[in-house]
């Protein structure tokens, strides 16, 4: 469980949308209060504050959907993260007796790859049979 490369650039990522989203909300607000505000109290013409007030509005509502949209967007992708992270597995297998050994997948493994001598034969060197992602409904087997 040390391995796990990807989560701090993640981090990073949606703590910069996170800050772009929060900028964005204040604007948003920032304009639809100002619009109201020009709408309530009135410029010179009546229909200039309507116009005013009119395009403000369209603005923050443009910038709160998107604020929106992003942060919906986040947080989905953030839990497929979650979801699809399947462990690579490792099958090691003794020639001699046969005793199968499956651990989590370490940097360097690759399929005939020998290794430490089996416990039961010292004289012989256990090697990797196999490489996969574990899959929950099927091992998928990359056998070379
Ligand atoms: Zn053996």
């Amino acid at each position: 469980m040390t391995q796990n490369p990807a989560s701090p650039t993640n981090k990073k990522i949606s703590n910069y949308i996170m800050t772009i989203v929060v900028i964005v909300l204040a604007l948003s607000v920032i304009s639809i209060i100002l619009a109201v505000s020009v709408y309530l109290t009135g410029t010179p013409t009546q229909s200039q504050a309507d116009l005013t007030a009119g395009f403000l509005a369209i603005i923050g509502l443009v910038a709160m959907t998107m604020s929106l949209v992003t942060l919906f967007q986040s947080r989905r992708q953030a839990a497929e993260m979650k979801i699809e992270v399947p462990k690579v597995m490792t099958t090691i297998e003794c020639k001699k007796c046969g005793t199968k050994t499956v651990r989590e997948f370490q940097r360097g493994d690759y399929v005939y790859k020998d290794l430490d001598a089996c416990p039961k034969c010292p004289d012989t060197k256990q090697i990797i049979t196999a490489v996969y992602k574990e899959i929950k409904e099927k091992e998928k087997t990359y056998n070379v």
